[in-house]
């Protein structure tokens, strides 16, 4: 089992679109640890039968808690299919994950499209892959 982690997250419209893009790429998902957000992960392991830690309901601070994991270091990818046409009670949690994955250069997917790339990568299934990880030493 990799230690490497990823996390999943989908809004509500977007759940089905995620849980089908899992089962897709299941084979090549099951070495990670997966997190998610609670409703989400519920959905996920139900589903599949991955094993998944499931953090709070994004709205109840799932978001956040995945964030805490990004600044920590310890996130090496995050699968957010977060819905652009609906507005989100949590928007500001939405944004604040987002950003993290930039400050801390972890590679992130809001749509199947960009998911199948990075996970196709050669990069994503090797362990030897370190990304680059920021230095914001003084
Ligand atoms: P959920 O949270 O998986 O608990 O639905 C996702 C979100 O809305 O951020």
């Amino acid at each position: 089992m990799s230690s490497r982690t990823i996390a999943l997250v989908a809004h509500d419209h977007k759940k089905a679109e995620l849980l089908e893009w899992v089962k897709q790429h299941i084979d090549t998902l099951r070495p990670f640890r997966i997190v998610a957000t609670g409703t989400t992960g519920a959905l996920i392991h139900d589903n599949t039968g991955l094993e998944v830690h499931r953090f709070k309901s994004g709205p109840l601070g799932g978001d956040q808690q995945i964030g805490a994991l990004i600044a920590d270091g310890n996130l090496d990818g995050l699968f957010f299919f977060w819905d652009p046409l609906n507005p989100a009670p949590h928007d500001p949690d939405v944004k604040a994950l987002l950003r993290l994955c930039s400050v801390w250069n972890v590679p992130v997917a809001c749509s199947p499209a960009t998911a199948d790339l990075i996970v196709t990568s050669p990069l994503f299934s090797d362990p030897s892959h370190l990304r680059k990880v920021p230095n914001y030493g003084k």
